[in-house]
């Protein structure tokens, strides 16, 4: 019989995406023949991170303060605001270097059958930093699949009568890929030859 501290750590690591029981295990043996001090510092950066990391007031991105550092810095063009799905694919868009500008996080996309309308993602939010004015370009980068093109039909509709320049990444990204996923490059080129809706 397994001690019920190990099944403690099993239950607890099968919680996460992407994990089965059988990798928990596999992980749970890891940590328990690895050296003390990375159990131990593995707890603390959980901590930490729970503790310490939460959303950017504006953005919506991660920050220990209450805004990130993208909306901090001024050398940043307020011009373009680049929208993304999460915090992976923001991150995938800055790995390009091409991109200037601020973003906006949705934290999720439409998503009728899961439940996921509007209200639940950034999109209040979204639509109040337009206010100022400042904002003349707004690139829709959510996922070339299904419900990331649903959401940025639905941002387009809303963003299109204000006035302002909606654009989306060209074709050439894999049709149903992620943004986390894509490579720099192709990334990168997507975004150079972005469309306008
Ligand atoms: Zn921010």
């Amino acid at each position: 019989m397994t001690p019920d501290p190990m099944n403690r750590l099993v239950a607890q690591l099968a919680k996460l995406p992407g994990i089965g029981e059988k990798t928990a295990q596999r992980l749970a043996f890891h940590l328990l023949r690895a050296p003390k001090g990375y159990a131990q510092e593995l707890s603390a950066a959980l901590l930490d991170v729970v503790d310490k990391v939460k959303l950017c007031q504006r953005c919506f991105s991660l920050t220990e303060g209450e805004l990130c550092g993208f909306c901090l810095d001024p050398r940043r063009d307020e011009r373009s605001l680049c929208v993304v799905e999460g915090v992976a694919d923001q991150m995938a868009v800055e790995r390009t270097r091409e991109f200037k500008g601020r973003y906006h996080v949705l934290h999720g996309v439409l998503s009728p059958l899961e439940g996921v309308g509007p209200e639940q993602l950034r999109i209040k939010e979204l639509l109040a930093r337009l206010g100022d004015g400042q904002v003349e370009e707004i690139i829709l980068a959510t996922n070339p699949d299904v419900e990331g093109e649903a959401t940025a039909l639905y941002l387009m509709r809303l963003l299109k009568p204000m006035g302002l320049r909606t654009t989306r990444l060209a074709q050439g990204l894999p049709m149903g890929g992620d943004l986390e996923f894509a490579d720099q490059a192709t990334l990168a080129r997507a975004l150079a030859a972005r469309r306008d809706l």
